[in-house]
């Protein structure tokens, strides 16, 4: 068995605006193996999003894909013919958002809207073996079979969010992107949520890329770490090394703001803002913020390179 289901290299997406190309994710490479949960984390506009848009190939202008591969099972997604994308949907990789929920059709019943899905992909069953198909889906998201005739409305924040998961699990992916799939729940739905997509990966097998900001909910979920800083991935490690002894400079501190018992309750936020996306500055996009900033710094960029064994820092510290 291949290590690797997905393997992302160099992806650049930028939007064109009159003012100029905003590099919204500007060279990123990493990859995901077979049945693993690797998480993206970083503050908003960092590019974690638009790298499960591309990936999903669901870029809309003026935001293009410029260069780069991303190859699942062998295919590269983003260069596959338009329709044959569409198939890979659902089938091959599926994408689960914070909005999702108010996706789903106000006017079909939750049963209908798994039918359109398995019918979009040439999948037509007869009744029974739809209604078996369906009530398992629901089971395996912990929703009562009768929810399959309910309409969106009449289901909770938390029960329209499992039925998008079983709507997204319905052709059994390799890959489901997870993007703040909980940030629009109260926690204590969030954390059923979150449980439910973890017991749905291990039964299916599938490979989870879990984005988000919350590095408490990815140390609780992913098993390695890729921390995006400015549309860069600065650091990839696995979960328990990052939080053992985070390397970058950016993940000490986000690591740092956490909340913690001993703390008291004191949150330190990082001082100062990434810097501007359209107008990228020379050298280490977070030198401006950097308490560890030398002048190499202001000059080249640094790279993600392999640092120790599994660890990957784009930091000239480590250089
Ligand atoms: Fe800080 Fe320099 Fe490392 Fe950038 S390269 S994170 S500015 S020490």
């Amino acid at each position: 068995m291949s290590s690797k289901v997905l393997e992302v290299r160099d992806l650049r997406v930028y939007y064109h605006t009159p003012r100029g190309a905003v590099k919204a994710v500007n060279g990123v490479s990493f990859s995901v193996a077979p049945a693993e949960r690797f998480g993206l984390v970083g503050e908003s506009g960092s590019g974690k999003s638009t790298i499960a848009l591309a990936l999903m190939r669901l870029i809309k202008p003026p935001g293009r894909i410029e260069s780069g591969e991303a190859y699942l099972d062998g295919v590269n997604l983003l260069t596959v013919p338009d329709e044959e994308m569409r198939k890979i949907r659902l089938a091959k990789i599926a994408l689960i958002t914070q909005g999702a929920m108010n996706s789903l059709n106000p006017v079909l019943r939750v049963r209908t809207q798994i039918q359109d899905a398995l019918e979009d992909h040439d999948i037509h069953l007869p009744p029974r073996e739809l209604n078996d198909r369906i009530r398992e889906f629901l089971e395996r998201v912990g929703l009562d079979a009768k929810v399959a005739d309910m309409y969106p409305h009449e289901l909770s924040g938390g029960m329209k969010q499992r039925a998008c998961i079983a709507i997204a699990i319905s052709l059994q992916p390799k890959v489901i992107i997870a993007d703040e799939p909980t940030s629009a729940l109260d926690v204590v739905v969030q954390r059923q949520v979150i449980e439910t997509l973890k017991d749905v990966q291990q039964q299916l097998g599938a490979s989870i890329i879990l984005i988000g900001h919350d590095m408490g909910l990815m140390a609780q979920v992913v098993q390695r770490l890729g921390v995006m800083y400015a549309g860069d991935l600065v650091e990839i490690a696995e979960v328990e090394a990052i939080f053992a002894e985070p390397l970058h400079p950016y993940t000490q501190l986000l690591i740092a703001s956490l909340p913690s018992l001993d703390r008291k309750g004191t949150l330190r936020g990082i001082p100062g803002l990434p810097p501007s996306l359209l107008d990228r500055p020379t050298g280490c996009p977070f030198r401006t913020r950097c308490p560890k900033a030398f002048d190499r710094c202001e000059v080249e960029e640094p790279e993600l390179r392999e640092v120790r064994p599994n660890r990957w820092v784009a930091c000239h510290l480590y250089a």
